[in-house]
């Protein structure tokens, strides 16, 4: 068993990282963001993607059939961790989530539309499965689709309301899960690609405590034609499944975690309290000693979610890693929060000092993360679905509601 990186992936790791280094800009890589900094929200975060597009990054994983260069699963989880270890935007929605979708399943007039565009970062999307009463429970998703003609084509007419959707307001295309059959939950949903820009759609800003932007999505007489499908009619609660075991995984990277750990850290070798070193005070040591070993767990649950899912792509009828997804996605985030706490406490008074105040311990970073942390624990599935996962799928318990 070898835990390291081969020297071909180690080669690619310092080929990321002097590209990162020769457009380092502020305007694309910002720490502060936290999470959140994945997004692509900016004329120059759009920019950036197009050059990690021109150089064939975006597609690693994709078949080559469609212009992909077929390449193990690692190489895109070491480009998404220096990524997302700068504060930078990352591949996550276009080429995983919808990319991948459509390749599985889409119609051919869907993927000749949008994967080129999706290689090259000329889309953004966002998707839309939650609504006000659905959540958690994704599939009593209740957006309504009804059969029916426009302008000598058949399609769907939507009505309804989304709700927490990310993007939105910036982005070109609506990646929509809608409710085709009333009298089926599971097998009565159906994905549809939607262009937001248009009459019909209403887009009302959330402002999370991350200060950060969601959406609520209001959805009145839009008319989508049959091609805009993707898949199966009445499929598309199995293909938000498969994509959500994927962004439980791309979009909770563990660098930045291990950024904060790192600030953490030098704060304790390097801060006094009432004169003495907070270096020496056992009782912090253990903390930090605790921390720095629930990191490494954290990061090899991340590692095994890579192994899995390489495996799942080479070996016909080998699972995908849906429990090791969600034992990161748990473990990942509600380490996060811990570790967030422990940067509170350890920093006092000085530690609710915001980002970018200049006599903040551990660069204001210790308030932000307190705030956005909370975020990552309810964001792609929350800590208890997490755990519902593990204990049905991973340990064969009974569902108990
Ligand atoms: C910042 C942010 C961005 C998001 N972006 C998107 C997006 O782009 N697109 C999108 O579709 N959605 C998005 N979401 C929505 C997210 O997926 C949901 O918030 C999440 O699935 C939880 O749903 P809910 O908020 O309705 O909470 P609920 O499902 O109502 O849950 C409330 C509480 O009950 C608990 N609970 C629920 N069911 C169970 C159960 N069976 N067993 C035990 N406990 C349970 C939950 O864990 C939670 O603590 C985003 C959310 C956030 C916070």
């Amino acid at each position: 068993m070898d835990f390291d990186f081969s020297p071909e992936q180690r080669d690619f790791q310092a080929e990321v990282e002097a590209f990162l280094d020769a457009h380092d800009d502020p305007e694309v890589f910002d720490l502060t963001r936290e999470n959140m900094a994945q997004i692509v929200d900016t004329p120059e975060r759009r920019g950036f993607m197009r050059e990690l597009g021109q150089k064939g990054w975006l597609g690693l994983t994709w078949p080559k059939e469609y212009s992909g260069s077929e390449g193990e699963g690692v190489y895109e989880y070491l480009l998404n961790e220096a990524l997302a270890g700068r504060g930078g935007p990352q591949i996550g929605k276009g080429v995983g989530i919808i990319g991948k979708t459509l390749i599985a399943h889409g119609n051919d007039f869907l993927k000749e539309k949008f994967l080129p565009m999706i290689l090259n970062n000329d889309v953004e999307f966002a998707v839309g499965y939650s609504e006000p009463n659905a959540g958690s429970d994704a599939a009593s998703m209740r957006l309504k689709a009804e059969r029916t003609e426009q302008d000598g084509k058949s399609g769907w007419l939507l009505n309804g309301q989304k709700t927490w959707t990310t993007s939105a307001h910036f982005a070109e295309w609506y990646w929509l899960g809608t409710r085709t059959d009333p009298d089926n939950k599971h097998r009565g949903i159906t994905l549809m690609l939607v262009p937001l820009d248009q009459p019909g759609v209403t887009i009302r800003p959330i402002w999370t405590m991350g200060d950060e932007r969601t959406n609520e999505v209001f959805i009145e007489d839009v008319f989508v034609p049959d091609e805009y499908v993707v898949g199966d009619v009445n499929s598309g609660f199995q293909y938000i499944s498969q994509a959500l075991d994927l962004e439980r995984f791309t979009m909770f990277t563990f660098s930045p975690i291990k950024q904060r750990l790192d600030l953490l850290c030098d704060y304790v070798r390097n801060e006094e309290v009432d004169g003495r070193p907070l270096r020496d005070d056992p009782v912090v040591r253990g903390r930090i000693a605790r921390l720095v070993t629930d990191a490494e767990v954290a990061r090899v649950l991340g590692l095994r979610v890579v192994a899995e899912s390489m495996k799942a792509e080479k070996e016909e009828g080998a699972a995908p890693p849906t429990i090791e997804s969600s034992q990161y996605k748990l473990f990942a985030t509600e380490f996060s929060r811990r570790l967030a706490d422990a940067s509170m406490d350890l920093a006092g008074p000085g530690s609710q000092l915001r980002v970018h105040t200049e006599s903040a311990p551990m660069q204001g970073r210790a308030e932000s993360t307190y705030r956005y942390t909370v975020i990552d624990t309810i964001g792609g599935g929350t800590s208890e679905v997490q755990k519902n996962i593990i204990a049905r799928r991973g340990l064969g318990l009974p569902k108990n509601f």
